[in-house]
């Protein structure tokens, strides 16, 4: 079974197989999360999701609908690779939230699976801009990944990366060091 960590800080200077962006279902950059990944990978990021999100143009709610997950190099980054995923907004839970958040860590794991990558960090996706709580949106995220990891023999090191002490204090509970 793979180890679950939990650090605070910034995911961009992570040197691991994969960081996962919170990204938007255009793929073309936002705030957050997303903006901070595409200022530290350069433009060549930029050029690998239009090209993606060019592909993907015919994908209902795309071109990366809630709850899906796509794959690019890193640009600058000190990673492998970037797994772009789409968290759910949040609009009271009633409206699926939780399954298409539990989707983001499932689908980006098995993607990089499939890659052959070895260890992969997550943002508290869905947590900044998209407005999910999040207490809710730390538990759904680990029991996703937990269930995941049971099909993802490769991944050997998960990393929740938590930018802000709420947050981290959250997944401290949960994952206790
Ligand atoms: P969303 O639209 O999915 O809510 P945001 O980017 O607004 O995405 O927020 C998702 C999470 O990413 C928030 O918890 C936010 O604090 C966090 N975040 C913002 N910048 C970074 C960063 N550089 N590294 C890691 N996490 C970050």
């Amino acid at each position: 079974m793979a180890k679950l960590e939990v650090i605070e800080g910034d995911i961009t200077v992570l040197a691991v197989d994969a960081i996962v962006n919170a990204a938007n279902s255009g793929l073309l950059g936002g705030g957050g999360v997303d903006g901070a990944i595409h200022r530290a990978a350069g433009p060549a990021l930029l050029e690998e999701c239009r090209r993606v999100a060019a592909a993907r143009q015919n994908v209902p709610g795309g071109p990366c609908p809630a709850g899906d997950a796509v794959i690019t190099g890193p640009g600058l980054l000190p990673c492998k690779q970037v797994i772009h995923t789409v968290g759910p907004v949040w609009h009271g839970g009633g409206r699926g939230e939780s399954g298409l958040l539990a989707s983001c860590y499932r689908k980006s794991l098995l993607l990089a699976e499939k890659a052959a990558l070895e260890s992969i960090a997550f943002p508290n996706i869905s947590t900044g801009v998209y407005g999910y709580p999040r207490d809710k949106a730390a538990g759904t995220a680990v029991t996703a990944v937990r269930e995941t990891l049971e099909q993802t023999p490769g991944i050997r090191r998960v990393i929740f990366v938590c930018f802000d002490r709420e947050n981290y204090e959250l997944y401290r509970r949960i994952l206790p060091a």
